[in-house]
């Protein structure tokens, strides 16, 4: 058994612009609005497998964290990033030389701004967000880069 939350539907989304190192088109700086749709897989306990409040709650946080601002992946070997003293971040990638205040820019802990990227972020964050809950078995989840377009992962608990 699942309950599924749609991003688009439920209002779980989030804008936010990011660039793909030497892609030919979306190597400039663009923007995107963003959906986060999720299943969640398990056992039902009284009324719920888990309330969809909760799951948008989580989901919500997360795309706060995120929404309006410029989205650097940290493990880009293909960047070089420069922060000067929490006032600017300096990002270098072939030619192009980004630099942005901070306060507008958050760093992601993976190798890449992707659909599939942002995906294995999300789901990290949710897991993590549903630590000991006995009676999930697996989570999906995906991200729609606009309408019609996205990655999607699963992680078994
Ligand atoms: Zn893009």
């Amino acid at each position: 058994m699942f309950i599924e939350i749609d991003g688009w539907m439920a209002k779980l989304r989030f804008s936010a612009c990011h660039f793909i190192p030497n892609h030919p088109k979306c190597g400039c700086l663009h923007g995107h609005t963003y959906a986060i749709s999720v299943r969640i897989e398990g056992e039902q306990v009284g009324d719920f497998i888990i309330d969809f409040e909760r799951i948008k709650g989580i989901v919500n946080e997360l795309c706060d964290r995120l929404d309006h601002r410029v989205l650097i992946a940290e493990k880009d070997p293909r960047l070089r990033i420069g922060k000067d003293k929490d006032i600017s971040v300096e990002i270098i990638e072939s030619n192009k030389r980004y630099v942005l205040p901070s306060e507008d820019v958050v760093f992601l802990p993976t190798a890449s701004v992707s659909a599939e990227d942002l995906c294995k972020y999300f789901s990290a964050g949710i897991a993590k967000a549903l630590r000991g809950v006995n009676n999930i078995r697996k989570i999906h989840v995906r991200v729609d880069e606009g309408i019609g377009q996205g990655a999607g992962c699963e992680l078994e608990f």
